[in-house]
């Protein structure tokens, strides 16, 4: 349940590096100088390395919101999904079925014009 996809991973770090600011210089974070110690649940561990003073720091942040905006999105993506099967597409796959005998052979080899052609 809390697994969480590579793609996800890079995108939480992208927005924590965002949210971040460097306690030496103040000089904000890139993304691949930010990298994951650990993510349990909401909560994440970062080790930050700043490009502009050199310095290092580990950050624990909430990853909550960014997870949210994930799931907020995914939730959003799979309803467009649904919605391009329309009722008629579901009715017309159950007569299809009805009707089928079982033979895909015979749908297969319907289209038989090539031979003819060549
Ligand atoms: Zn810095």
């Amino acid at each position: 349940m809390n697994t969480l996809k590579l793609s996800h991973l890079t995108e939480i770090v992208k927005n924590v590096a965002a949210a971040l600011k460097c306690p030496k210089c103040g000089k904000g974070f890139v993304g691949d100088a930010v990298d994951v110690v650990d993510i349990t649940g909401d909560r994440g561990l970062f080790s930050a390395h700043c490009l502009h003073c050199n310095s290092a720091t580990l950050v624990a942040m909430s990853v909550r919101e960014f997870r949210q905006k994930i799931a907020k999105r995914e939730k959003q993506i799979s309803k467009v999904a649904i919605g391009q099967i329309s009722p008629a597409d579901v009715v017309g796959l159950k007569n299809f079925l009805e009707d089928f005998d079982g033979d895909f052979r015979r749908i297969l080899e319907q289209p038989e014009q090539k031979k003819k052609v060549e």
